[in-house]
């Protein structure tokens, strides 16, 4: 009103006035009009207004009682905006839910809606926004006091004339009770249906005073009363306790308040028969209301045989229970979806949880992680497809060890396929596991050795085709395993080895047993080696071949060398046959002996059998036995070299010479021990007695003959001086005789017969020097070497003798000054006598010590023999020229060595041992000259 005002009033105000005076007048006119409709507009307006007044006045009660009416009809009344939110809730509304209206306005009232229906109420709303179609639900909403009561909410929308939702109106009708009543027809239906379908049992309705109504046929067999019989009788009679649980039950219900009908599944109660036995029943019942009236129908079923099968189920399930904690496996039951129900207390004790536990096995550690997807996966898939699994994955044991287990489930299916449980079993196979590892390892290991080895390894069948070839064969034929396999080795066989071969080993195939044969096998390129084939078959239990196993080794380089050593073995055995010589080898410390064939043949023994020294001892010539222990010893002892000559004889008593020579070496070990040979010197042996024979022979014819030379030359050389003599003294007699005398010449012929004498010395003199041989020298000598030449010389004699030389020999004997020759000429002289003298020794060793000695005055030298000795009183007679004992002796030796010992300054000696044999000596004065002390 007030904008129509001003609307009017603008150009008035705003317009320029056009011009003064009359105009004036004009526009007064004018203004008065104005004012005139203006006024009658405002006594209009004012109209208007008061009507508004007066019709908002009716409107302002019109919705009051509009409110009365709404707030007081008997449902809930309520408007929602056209997006959804409320708008508006009546007082019924408010008063039954409790709620103030800010409570609830927007979507605050949900919270009076039951949870359980509120979602699918706001699904219905929203679908019912969108469609803008009227519609209704079923929803419990909460009393102020909290009791829920079913509603039936209805919706339909309000349009505006453009067909537009403009709001939403909407009521909720209590249907509780009208719920509660179907719900126990529907109940009781359900009771019904149960008994008809059950009607094999007995079915009996009561009123409420538990007085029959109704009972089937079937009640006589159970209860052995004819159904007829019961009706209007009290139900006390077949079951004595059931009024009293029924009232009960009444009384319960109704204290509650609860219009539910009762309702009883499988109570039990104790029967009793017609015939006054006991038996125990389970009764089902359902209530039905007609009007006031209520009519309880019970199912009753006799469950004393049910009992009886439970019981016995009971003990088997028992006895099943104890079979199950006592196998000595790991056993539980899950349900369809995996989750444990059951479980063995040997499952329990393992894991040391409980089943509650162990329900999340996923989670709580039980499996190792490593394998618990896979194990989860396995199980999941099994839920799914039903199908047995099999599963090996290591579990933690109490202790915080994982062990390895396989773990078998089977799916228990029920009368419709489906799978009720699942049935595992759980085996420890830790320790096969372990065994299975090491197993395998060793195998990679056995693969891997046989196929490096540097030996060609193979196996067969039992049949002998082969089955198996290693790396090592396949490199060196040459052949694929297939061009090998079954007989195809054959073609790698040498032409010449290939049938001895083959024979060989089909023989061993028939026959069993280890063998080995060498034959040449062909490499990859072409050239034949030598290979010593081994087979090996294994057994099974009963000793039947199942395979057998095999290796070629290489021997081609042994087999070469062992053909050159055969060859030249057989050209030493024949050398040393032709030669008559053996060879030994002696190992010291063992004492260890080998000989040759040879030495075998030589000493007449079984070739092979074992050398001792006691075996050769029975062969030596008795005499000789303490020269072989001497000679022993002396080996013992290490001495560089051993060379003897000794006697064997010979079973039939013929002998042998042996000439033994040994010299010490050490082998790879440091083993000590004599190579050494052993000549049979028999024949030359038989030669050289024969040509010593002769020569002694010889010798004497010699001695003899020069001992009549010697006669003829002393008697030829004296013979003339002395005739000179006999001559000139016969002339100077007769010169002296004449008268006168002639002493001139007498004289004359007496210094003829002087010249005469002398010349017989001379002739003396000569011989002297004759025998010396040579002229006196003076020179240094080391009489040890001397001596050592002395015996080197004398070898042969003293070895065809039998001999022992023992040298002790002072250390560090000074050099004399002398004749080397001469001196040997004594030293030779002594032996030789020693020699000698044990001629004919047999009971006794024949045994020479050489003793030297030395002080500040002399050097000596002794010889001790074991020969016949000599009467003590003889001791110097035997130095005189021509003294002797022997048949073919001279006697000059010793008077000879005398002369030389004398004049050296020294002096010779002998004198008898206390024990068999004689000792000889010398002594000879040190010479400072000789021992470079002194100058000249
Ligand atoms: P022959 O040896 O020619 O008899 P010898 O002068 O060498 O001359 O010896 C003289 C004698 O001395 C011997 O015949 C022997 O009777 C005795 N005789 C020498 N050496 C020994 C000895 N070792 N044992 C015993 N008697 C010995």
């Amino acid at each position: 009103m007030v904008q129509i005002r001003q609307n009017n009033l603008s150009p008035l105000t705003s317009e320029p006035d056009p011009g003064s005076g009359s105009r004036a007048a004009e526009r007064i006119a004018e203004l008065e009009q104005v004012n005139e409709v203006l006024r009658t507009e405002i006594a209009a307006l004012k109209d208007v207004e008061s009507r508004l007044r007066a019709s908002e006045e009716s409107l302002k009660q019109s919705e009051v009682k509009l409110r009365q009416v709404i707030d007081t009809i008997p449902t809930l009344v309520w408007c929602n905006l056209p997006d959804g939110p409320n708008e508006f809730l009546n007082k019924k509304w408010l008063d039954y839910t409790g709620l103030s209206r800010e409570e609830a306005s927007g979507w605050g009232w949900q919270a009076s809606f039951h949870p359980d229906d509120l979602g699918p109420l706001m699904k219905r709303w929203q679908e019912l926004l969108i469609t803008e179609e009227p519609g209704e639900i079923e929803s419990r909403i909460r009393q102020h006091d909290g009791a829920w009561r079913w509603f039936l909410i209805r919706v339909e929308p309000f349009r505006d004339e453009s067909g537009k939702v403009v709001r939403w109106y909407g009521t909720s009708t209590d249907i509780h009770d009208r719920k509660r009543t179907e719900e126990a027809l529907r109940q009781s239906e359900e009771k019904y249906r149960v008994v008809i379908e059950a009607a094999h049992d007995s079915v009996i309705s009561i009123d409420e005073r538990g007085v029959v109504v109704f009972a089937n046929p079937v009640v006589e067999m159970t209860f052995g009363y004819a159904s007829a019989e019961l009706v209007e009788k009290s139900i006390s009679l077949l079951m004595p306790k059931f009024i009293s649980r029924l009232r009960e039950d009444c009384n319960e219900q109704q204290a509650e308040a609860c219009e539910q009908h009762l309702n009883w599944k499988d109570v039990e109660f104790t029967a009793i028969h017609a015939n006054g036995s006991e038996f125990p029943v389970e009764v089902s019942m359902g209530e039905v209301r007609t009007g006031e009236q209520r009519i309880f129908t019970c199912l009753i079923r006799d469950v004393s045989e049910r009992r009886l099968s439970e019981e016995a189920l009971r003990q088997s399930a028992r006895s099943l229970r104890s079979l199950v904690d006592t196998i000595p496996g790991l056993v539980c039951t899950l349900s369809p979806d995996m989750r444990l129900e059951f479980s063995n207390h040997t499952l329990l004790d393992f894991f040391g949880k409980t089943v509650e536990e162990l329900q999340n096995w996923e989670f709580i550690g039980v499996v190792h992680p490593d394998d618990l997807e896979r194990t989860i996966t396995k199980s999941r898939r099994a839920a799914e497809t039903g199908e047995a699994y099999d599963i090996e994955h290591r579990c933690l044991r109490h202790d915080g060890v994982f062990r390895w287990f396989q773990v078998r489930a089977l799916p228990v299916r029920g009368n419709e396929e489906q799978i009720v449980r699942w049935c595992v079993l759980l085996t420890d196979i830790e320790d096969r596991k372990l065994a299975e590892d090491a197993l395998l390892a060793s195998e990679r290991k056995l693969s891997l050795i046989i196929n490096t080895m540097p030996a060609l390894a193979w196996s067969t069948q039992p049949d002998g085709s082969a089955d198996f070839f290693n790396q090592t064969w396949i490199d060196y034929t040459g052949l694929s395993r297939d061009q090998a396999h079954g007989w195809g080795w054959r073609n790698v066989v040498h032409p010449e080895d290939a049938s001895r071969l083959i024979g060989y080993w089909q023989r061993l195939i028939r026959e069993g047993g280890k063998g080995e044969i060498e034959a040449r096998f062909r490499r990859f390129d072409g050239e034949f080696r030598w290979f010593l084939f081994r087979a090996n078959p294994l057994l099974d239990e009963s000793g039947k071949i199942i395979k057998w196993y095999g290796t070629n080794t290489d021997i081609h380089d042994r087999k070469l060398v062992e053909e050159k050593v055969r060859l030249s073995e057989a050209f030493l055995a024949d050398a040393q046959r032709l030669a008559h010589v053996g060879s030994f080898s002696w190992r010291l410390p063992a004492n260890q002996i080998e000989w040759s064939e040879e030495l075998y043949r030589i000493f007449e023994f079984e070739p092979g059998t074992p050398i001792t020294f006691d075996l050769i001892g029975s062969r030596i010539h008795p005499e000789d036995l303490p020269l072989m222990y001497d000679k022993m010893g002396k080996g013992q002892d290490g001495v560089s070299n051993i060379e003897y000559e000794e006697r064997l004889l010979m079973p039939n008593g013929s002998i042998k010479h042996l000439h033994l020579t040994a010299y010490l070496t050490q082998d790879e070990n440091n083993t000590l021990r004599y190579i050494g040979t052993v000549h049979d010197i028999t024949q030359r042996k038989a030669a050289e007695d024969a040509l010593a024979e002769a020569r002694a022979e010889l010798a004497e014819v010699a001695r003899v003959s020069s001992l009549g030379m010697l006669t003829a030359s002393i008697a030829h050389e004296v013979n003339q001086p002395l005739s000179g003599i006999i001559t000139n003294a016969s002339t100077c007699l007769r010169m002296l005789s004449t008268d006168p005398p002639d002493v001139q010449g007498a004289i004359e012929t007496a210094r003829r017969t002087i010249r005469d004498g002398n010349r017989a010395a001379d002739v003396i003199s000569h011989l002297r020097s004759l025998f010396g041989r040579r002229q006196k020298t003076a020179e240094k000598v080391d009489v040890a070497e001397a001596i050592r030449e002395v015996i080197a010389i004398s070898l042969s004699d003293i070895q065809r003798n039998r001999i022992i030389i023992q040298e002790s020999l002072a250390v560090g004997l000074p050099p004399i000054k002398g004749d080397r020759v001469q001196l040997q000429q004594v030293i030779l002289n002594l032996l030789r006598n020693a020699c000698e003298a044990m001629r004919t020794v047999q009971d006794r060793p024949r045994r020479i010590i050489i003793k030297t000695e030395y002080d500040r005055e002399s050097i000596r030298l002794s010889m001790e023999d074991s020969g016949v000795g000599f009467k003590e009183e003889l001791a110097d007679r035997l130095f005189a020229s021509f003294f002797t004992t022997k048949h073919n002796g001279m006697g000059i030796g010793l008077a000879v060595s005398r002369s030389i010992i004398q004049a050296h300054g020294g002096d010779i000696w002998a004198k008898p041992n206390e024990g068999p044999g004689a000792t000889f000596g010398f002594w000879i004065p040190r010479s400072l000259e000789a021992e470079g002390l002194s100058g000249t």
